[in-house]
This record gives structure tokens, C-alpha cells and sequence, in this order.
């Protein structure tokens, strides 16, 4: 593994070549195809999450319809995929655009620093040898055999789509829950999506498809808000007539929380409740003591056998792989740091992160997120700014946006007392533990969380680019907008 210099002749360098990372490319290679731009991947392939997650039964809990990109419409009747297919979606969807030619593959951005003086970021990045295997979750497939007693530990989206297929392999499935979640059966096919595609012609039905898996979720999300004991009610009772009798609905599907307020696991199909009609499969609700050679002890005394255990728990989210990020040689500690409209980092020149929406498709947010980069991106280039950067207690001058603005800050103003509010808006743990590690939100201007993907998605488009960002002025400094004429 060598080191090499950060690559300083592009104007946009995105890290990972996830969904997120070949979004903001096609994104940036469209709104500014004057720009050059690279994107640096720490592994071998396309992909991200949907490559390096291996386990058996992987899928989506999205419909690819709104987690596909917006650009390349998902043209399958399953909306609910497997893993490997959307894999290949994000790796075809590259290449077709040529995303693909502009990845240095085995490249992982270690730190980064922002130079005031010379505007421009300094990027140490690891060459990582192409001999390197890449990390793969192998999964516990090549293990089981017919007689094998299995638990999944865990309640989310991953223990649920393990359990049916892990059925097929042993001899009995168990998913030990702490905690239970709301589940909701859906068709794999959708029906209406076939019958649009067979009337319309396919540009017009893509885009039909699109908005009715934009609008009937975004609607359930906002009802489930407003209404959450009836959502419960309603969703409780929907679980009930899928159960088989020996698996009662309390405790096993009473969670503590309204709907929404975590995300709902989906069952295509309602595959799921059919695992546990076999008999090959049950829930126990309760909380690990120990684990024992021959399976685990829980509080209420129970001992659950297992030949394998599977945590599918502990998610962890991280942003740009925990590299660290400096200004000036000075520590950014991100959670301490407010987001500007949900995209860049407080006092962080030139820089921005891509956080999805996790209560919706993450694809929606990370588009809307790259969107207005690519704004703020053109803004800058037609008012010859070095540098951007977002800035608590601006005066109002300054927050009213002219380009001009020089290099001074009020640390004082309307943002003072501002409330903090968390990035993310739902209550899961991986979330909860992430807090720790993502920047923060605030209760008013462009400091405001995010809303939805409508409001969000305008405000990309149309919004207001200049409150609470100081720019300083290609004029000021002496330095160009761009690196050689180019850099950002
Ligand atoms: C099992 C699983 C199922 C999910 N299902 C859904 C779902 O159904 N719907 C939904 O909305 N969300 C889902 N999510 C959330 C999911 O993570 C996002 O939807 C999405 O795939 C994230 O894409 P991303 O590009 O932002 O990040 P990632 O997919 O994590 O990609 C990040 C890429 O950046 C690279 N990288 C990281 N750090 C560096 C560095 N320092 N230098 C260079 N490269 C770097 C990584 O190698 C990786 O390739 C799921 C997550 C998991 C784990």
C-alpha cells in the first residue's frame, strides 16, 4: 500500500462509487459538463453497501422504482430486489454513462485538509495495491446443512429477509428479538406497474411508475405520522390475519414506537409470515443473558438451541470511511458542526456530504443533496468564488448573498440560540449510535433538517443558495475558481 498526493487537476473529486457517489457523478457530468471530476473508491468495484453485503436473502427494502436512479429508470416488474440485481444496476447504469472511466478503483481518501491559503483541499490518498482482495461478506451459506438449528439475532430488515431463505437450508429458524418491529406484506409484482407499462409508451410509463412510488409512500409516511395509533392499529391488524395461530401477535409484534417513527420491514410477497407457517421457523421476544456452547440463555430462563448464531444487528454508519477532515491543520469533529440544507459541513470550505433520507428511499435525498451541490457548484463558477463555505451568524449583508462578501464573519446574529436537531429522523438504533459521528441540524433557515423529497427536491432546484454561506471571492485571494482554471 503506497501513498500518493491527493489528485489536484479536478474540479469535483467524489469518494465512493456507491449509489450515492454515481448519482453525484451523473449529476455533475450533466449540470457542468465543462468540469472534470473523478471519483475515488477505496475498493475494487461499483457498488458500496450493495456489493459488500453477501448474506443470503439480501434485498432491498425500497422499491427500485424511487431507489433506482431518477435518470435510469428501474424497467423490472419485481419494485422489491435482490441484491446481486441491484448490484448490477448501479455497475450497468455507470457504465452506460460512462461513470465507470472515471473511478480510481483501490484509491481511499485517508484526511483531508483545506488550505485558506491556497483554496483548495489537500487530500492524502492511499494507493491500495491491486492485489488486495476486496472485503466480502461471505455470509453463513457454505455452513448450514438440513440439520442445522439456526438463530438470527435482531428484528430489522436484515433478519427478516435471512429467515425465509434460511429455512430452506435448516432445520429450524429462530429470530430473538429484543425488541419487535412493524412489518408489512407487499406484492413483489406490481400489478398496476405492469398494466401502465403495457398502455403507455415506456418513457412516459417510467416516469407514471416513478411518481405513484413517490406519492402512495410519501402519503402512508405522512399518515402513519399524523395518525400513528391508528397506523398501529391498522398495520397490527394487517400482521395479525398473516399469522399462522401458534405465533401470537403480542408480544412478538408490539413495538414500542409508532410506525414510522423506525423504519417498517417489508415482506414481498409476505414471505415472512409463509416461513413461519411451515413450522420451520418462530420469534422469541426477549434479551440475551449468555451464550453457551449450545445455544443462548435469555432473561425469562428460556435456553434457544443453535448449531449458528447470526447477529443481524449492529449497523454502523460512517461518512467518507472516517477519514478525517481539517481546516487548516484544525480537527473538524463533524457532530459538533451544524449542516448547511443537509449538505455541508459548518465552516468546511469547499466540501460536501451526501446523506440520504432514511425514512424513504435514500436514493431521493442523496439526489436532492446532489442537485444543489451542482448549484452551488455553478454558482460559484459564475461569480468567480474561490470558496464556499457555510457560516453561523453572517450579517445580514452576507446572508442576503452577495458574491462579494470578502473574508469577515459575525459570530453573532440571527442563528444565535438556533435549537440543535438531529440529521436523521428516526429513532433505530443505528441511528441513536450514529448521532455520535453526523454532523448536526438546526431548528431554523438553512440549518432546518430535511422535510421530504418534494419540498427538498425544489429547493435543490429553485432554493435560495447564498444564506449562510461565506463565499470569498477568486478575487480576494488571487487564486482561480478553478484548479488551473480548475479546483474545487
Ligand atoms: C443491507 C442494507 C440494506 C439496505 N437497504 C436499503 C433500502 O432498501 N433502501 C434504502 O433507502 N436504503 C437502504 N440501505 C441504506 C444504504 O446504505 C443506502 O441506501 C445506499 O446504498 C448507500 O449508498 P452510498 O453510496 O451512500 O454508500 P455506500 O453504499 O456505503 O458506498 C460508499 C462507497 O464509498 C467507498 N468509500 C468509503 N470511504 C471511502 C474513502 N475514505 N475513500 C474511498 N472510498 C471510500 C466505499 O468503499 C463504498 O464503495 C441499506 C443498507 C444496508 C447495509
Amino acid at each position: 500500500m503506497g501513498s500518493v498526493d491527493a489528485p489536484k487537476d479536478y474540479d469535483v473529486i467524489i469518494i465512493g462509487a456507491g449509489l450515492s457517489g454515481i448519482n453525484a457523478a451523473y449529476r455533475v457530468q450533466t449540470e457542468l459538463p465543462d468540469y472534470s471530476y473523478t471519483i475515488l473508491e477505496a475498493r475494487d468495484v461499483i457498488g458500496g453497501t450493495w456489493d459488500l453485503f453477501r448474506y443470503p436473502g439480501i434485498r432491498s427494502d425500497s422499491d427500485l422504482h424511487t431507489f433506482g436512479f431518477p435518470w435510469r429508470p428501474w424497467q423490472h416488474s419485481k419494485a422489491i430486489a435482490d441484491g446481486t440485481s441491484i448490484r448490477n444496476y448501479i455497475r450497468d447504469s455507470a457504465e452506460h454513462f460512462g461513470i465507470d472511466k472515471q473511478i480510481q478503483f483501490h484509491h481511499k481518501l485517508m484526511s483531508s485538509d483545506w488550505s485558506s491559503n491556497e483554496q483548495i483541499p489537500t487530500s492524502p490518498i492511499s494507493h491500495l495495491s491491486k492485489a488486495r482482495p476486496s472485503i466480502r461478506n461471505s455470509g453463513p451459506e457454505t455452513s448450514i446443512t438440513p440439520t442445522k438449528k439456526i438463530i438470527i439475532i435482531g428484528s430489522g430488515a436484515t433478519a427478516v429477509s435471512l429467515l425465509p431463505v434460511l429455512i430452506e437450508k435448516a432445520s429450524h429458524v429462530t429470530m430473538l428479538q429484543r425488541s419487535p418491529s412493524y412489518f408489512i406484506s407487499i406484492p413483489s409484482v406490481d400489478t398496476t406497474s405492469d398494466l401502465i407499462r403495457k398502455i403507455f409508451p415506456s418513457w412516459i410509463a417510467s416516469r407514471l411508475i416513478r411518481w405513484k412510488f413517490l406519492i402512495l409512500p410519501f402519503l402512508f409516511f405522512t399518515f402513519c405520522r399524523h395518525f400513528p395509533a391508528m397506523a398501529k392499529k391498522g398495520l397490527r391488524k394487517r400482521i395479525q390475519e398473516d399469522l399462522p395461530p401458534s405465533v401470537p401477535l403480542d408480544p412478538h409484534f408490539n413495538p414500542s414506537y409508532y410506525p414510522w417513527e423506525q423504519r417498517l420491514c417489508i415482506c414481498p410477497d409476505g414471505d415472512f409470515f409463509s416461513a413461519l407457517k411451515t413450522g420451520k421457523a418462530d420469534i422469541v421476544t426477549d434479551t440475551i443473558t449468555s451464550v453457551t456452547t449450545t445455544g443462548i440463555t435469555t432473561q425469562s430462563g428460556q435456553h434457544l438451541d443453535a448449531d449458528i448464531i447470526i447477529t443481524a444487528t449492529g449497523l454502523k454508519m460512517q461518512l467518507g470511511g472516517g477519514a478525517p477532515l481539517t481546516v487548516d491543520g484544525e480537527k473538524v469533529v463533524l457532530h459538533d458542526r451544524f449542516l448547511w440544507k443537509n449538505t455541508m459541513v459548518e465552516k468546511v470550505p469547499n466540501a460536501a456530504v451526501i446523506i440520504g433520507y432514511t425514512n424513504a428511499s435514500w436514493t431521493l435525498g442523496s439526489d436532492t443533496a446532489a442537485l444543489l451541490i451542482c448549484r452551488v457548484l455553478k454558482f460559484m463558477r459564475d461569480h468567480n468564488i474561490s470558496s464556499a463555505a457555510p457560516t453561523l451568524g453572517l450579517n445580514p449583508s452576507e446572508q442576503n448573498g452577495s458574491a462579494s462578501t470578502g473574508d469577515k464573519t459575525v459570530q453573532s446574529g440571527e442563528w444565535r440560540g438556533m435549537k440543535e436537531m438531529a440529521v436523521l429522523n428516526l429513532s433505530s438504533t443505528y441511528v441513536e449510535k450514529a448521532k455520535g459521528i453526523l454532523p448536526k441540524t438546526g431548528d431554523k433557515g438553512p440549518w432546518r433538517p430535511r422535510s421530504n423529497y418534494f419540498v427538498d427536491g425544489w429547493g435543490a432546484v429553485f432554493g435560495d443558495l447564498t444564506t449562510g454561506l461565506r463565499f470569498v471571492p477568486a478575487s480576494a485571494t488571487g487564486k482561480a475558481n478553478r484548479v488551473d482554471k480548475k479546483s474545487v
